[in-house]
């Protein structure tokens, strides 16, 4: 059972879905919601049917899915100035949306008032206790979102405690203190909250923060010390402008950090799966310098650290990074020595017995490579094969005897302007001693070069049917050296069920290309 201490609300679904970039269908939010009730969180807050169809479209399929911890809440506003709730469209929105909560915003903030919403200090109490009202008599769970509490209470706080102290009246199950704009500090905003404790002591309170001073988790885990009860956040602090709080790191850090079990154990070792899964759905790559969840967020570079790894893990970690299903990893660089090379090895489980020499060798080679422009950390597949190549009875699955590239680009076709660029490729590979002949159209050099190599090598390994390349990114790494400069390729792949990254680098950047995609399909063959 979860704590009362503590009630954890997400809001990925409508706040976090305000962020540049995230655009989530129907389905992407009932598999998100899933995923969030499977974490253990309480509330979820789903969209705002009021404010677009696909959010009412959610409402409705949501009410056949079967959830085992979380309950979802709409969120809408109150009521229009001057209307009642029973003829106001988007209060009967959030009415159909049958849900068991209802989230509520409302102005907290006599510039808001009557600057923005253009209406009366005393009209607004009233929408106030009007809308949390209408709801209770539904029989609603309703949490009131105090927008804009923090600013409002700097600028006249009597007026911003009327506010909530009316949605308290109102009947009002938590109101939700909210740092709409992001830039509160922790000592201000613990404040306001100690006179919103003493105004209303019998209702519990919420808090919402932004990250737009970079103290969105700073700010919620003091609020939490100052014993308000629900925390609201997004998965991977998504939101508009710098993003919302993040919901995961919070998770983690009062279960971990503060001793509060808000959820179980088996939940929080599945944070990390969150996290990815989310990004993935969300089409955001993910960041790899997230809290506790981030790729490189156990990763260990220098070798004097790693040198302390090897004896005890704990040295330089703060948690076991199994706690939250994430891996401790090693990168390999330049600046690492044999150790590193050593425990990455294990990490890839690769455990051929290898002699002192041909460890020193391998370390040459990456060497070698690292100062040619390659780049191993991002791309442990391309790691792994190069290890795997040097060892000896490795087979390389095919071998490249030739391509050439033709691109034109044409202004008119058949008297119309098409102005259309057009790449071809053509492709001699060797594969069990037999050579095919390949040829591929594709929407520039590299697509269609992945298309000539595909079309002959699933002849032979229809398995690479499933294997889509997922992302292609393209660094110039001497940017001084203008058009002659180095390119560095990281492509990364996915079968469906894992993902992995592989790198190449050149003057060329068909050859840079040429390379991280060619690994790209070695390694599909040759993993596991
Ligand atoms: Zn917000």
């Amino acid at each position: 059972m979860p704590t009362d201490r503590v009630q954890l609300y997400d809001t990925t679904l409508r706040d976090g879905s305000q962020m540049e970039g995230i655009s989530l269908s129907v389905e992407d939010k009932i598999r998100i919601t899933r995923k969030l009730d499977e974490l253990g969180l309480e509330w979820i807050e789903g969209g705002f049917p009021g404010s677009n169809p696909k959010d009412a479209e959610y409402f409705r399929r949501l009410r056949t899915v079967e959830l085992k911890n979380a309950r979802v809440a709409a969120f809408g506003g109150t009521r229009k100035p001057g209307s009642t709730c029973e003829t106001d469209a988007n209060i009967q929105s959030l009415v159909a949306a049958e849900t068991p909560g209802v989230t509520l915003v409302g102005k907290s903030s006599i510039y808001q008032v009557r600057e923005i919403l253009e209406t009366s200090a005393e009209e607004n109490l009233e929408m106030i206790a009007d809308t949390v009202g209408y709801f209770k008599k539904l029989g609603k769970t309703v949490f009131f979102d105090a927008e804009h509490f923090f600013d409002g209470f700097m600028l006249d706080p009597d007026y911003t405690l009327q506010c909530i102290a009316t949605a308290a009246r109102a009947g009002a199950d938590a109101l939700v203190l909210c740092d709409t704009n992001g830039g509160m500090t922790t000592r201000a905003m613990l404040a306001a909250i100690g006179k919103a404790q003493e105004r209303v002591p019998d209702v519990r309170l919420g808090i919402h923060c932004h990250n737009d001073a970079g103290l969105a988790v700073a700010n919620s885990m003091a609020a939490v010390e100052a014993g308000v009860w629900q925390v609201q956040g997004c998965v991977n602090g998504y939101g508009e402008r710098c993003g919302n709080t993040d919901i995961l790191t919070m998770v983690a850090n009062l279960k971990i950090k503060m001793g509060l079990d808000v959820i179980e154990d088996e939940q929080l070792a599945r944070l990390t799966e969150v996290s990815n899964y989310v990004s993935e759905l969300a089409n955001m790559v993910p960041n790899a310098g997230a809290p506790y969840v981030g790729a490189s967020a156990f990763a260990h570079k220098a070798g004097y650290h790693v040198a302390g790894i090897m004896k005890d893990e704990k040295a330089y970690q703060h948690i076991d990074p199994l706690i939250v299903g994430n891996t401790s990893r090693v990168l390999v660089s330049e600046l690492s020595g044999q150790r590193n090379l050593l425990m990455k090895l294990q990490e890839l489980e690769i455990d051929y017995p290898l002699s002192q020499d041909e460890i020193r060798a391998l370390l040459e080679v990456v060497k070698e490579k690292e100062s040619q422009g390659f780049q191993y950390e991002g791309a442990e597949a391309s790691f792994a094969l190069l290890v795997r190549r040097s060892l000896p009875g490795y087979r390389a699955p095919w071998e490249l005897e030739d391509f050439v590239i033709v691109e034109r680009r044409r202004r008119s076709m058949l008297g119309e302007t098409v102005n259309e660029m057009l790449a071809e490729a053509m492709v001699k590979i060797v594969i069990d001693g037999q050579l095919q002949h390949t040829a591929h159209e594709g929407n520039g050099p590299v697509n269609a070069l992945d298309g000539a190599v595909r079309k002959a090598l699933v002849q032979v390994y229809p398995q690479l049917e499933n294997v889509k390349l997922v992302d292609y990114k393209v660094r110039i790494l001497d940017s001084q050296a203008a058009t002659g400069a180095k390119t560095r390729v990281l492509i990364e792949s996915t079968n469906g069920s894992s993902y992995w990254t592989t790198v190449g680098s050149s003057t060329d950047i068909i050859e840079a290309s040429w390379l991280a995609l060619a690994d790209a399909l070695e390694f599909a063959l040759t993993a596991g």
